[in-house]
């Protein structure tokens, strides 16, 4: 059978990047060596999943770290942040939660990220990419964020916002995440691409994310 691909066929094909090299990723427990055993394991899930991050991500001219540096701290009273190529986790959080490693994944995607900090780069599409590698790429499907319908914002970043731009994607254009990642990257406005390839601006896309959502409840 012969199988004609319609004209915007593209859109149904999620653009990847050219895999990266994973690496050396250092550990330091030196403030915290309880935390050894889980950040061996956690450098084991970063490394298995570095290649896989940057081929979902606009990667192709982004420059590859040679180490990134995991830091266990006992002071950080938040699960972890990343700066450049260092992921700082918080020691209480890694053991109060032993079984989160979908908190290294958000934290990696941000590394591979780097974008130049531009005013016009909004930071809810930053951390609703991050999450959305990690809930929608990285953990098992139960295990994903649900939205309460009535107070959920795209604003809200995160889990929202990783659905949202996962919902979007799927029903419109498979480039659109992809793009939003490339432009943020070259420290320009990612906003006009929800135009492009859904024909609607962010508001009127998120009422129709959530009268969507509102049916299937
Ligand atoms: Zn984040």
């Amino acid at each position: 059978m012969l199988f004609f691909a319609p004209p915007d066929f593209d859109r149904w094909i999620y653009p990847t990047s050219t895999p990266k090299p994973v690496p050396r990723i250092e550990i330091d427990v030196s403030e915290a060596p309880e935390t050894k055993a889980w950040a061996e394991k956690a450098r084991g899930v970063a490394q298995a999943w570095y290649g896989t991050i940057c081929t979902l991500l606009a990667t192709d001219s982004y420059k590859n770290p040679k180490v990134i540096r995991f830091v266990f701290s006992p002071k950080l009273n938040y699960p972890a942040g990343t700066a450049n190529d260092t992921i700082t986790f918080s020691a209480k959080w890694v053991t109060d939660h032993p079984e989160d490693f979908g908190v290294v994944i958000h934290e990696l995607t941000h590394v591979i990220q780097q974008y130049p900090g531009s005013p016009t780069t909004p930071g809810w599409i930053v951390e609703g990419i991050a999450d959305y590698i990690r809930w929608l790429k990285y953990e098992p499907a139960f295990r994903r964020p649900r939205l309460n319908l009535d107070k959920a914002r795209y604003q809200d970043g995160y889990g929202t916002a990783a659905t949202f731009l996962d919902w979007a994607g799927s029903k419109y254009d498979l480039r659109l995440i992809p793009s939003l990642d490339r432009s943020m990257r070259k420290g320009e406005d990612p906003m006009p691409w929800f135009e492009k390839f859904t024909g609607k601006d962010v508001d009127t896309l998120w009422k129709e994310f959530i009268d969507t959502l509102r049916k299937r409840a």
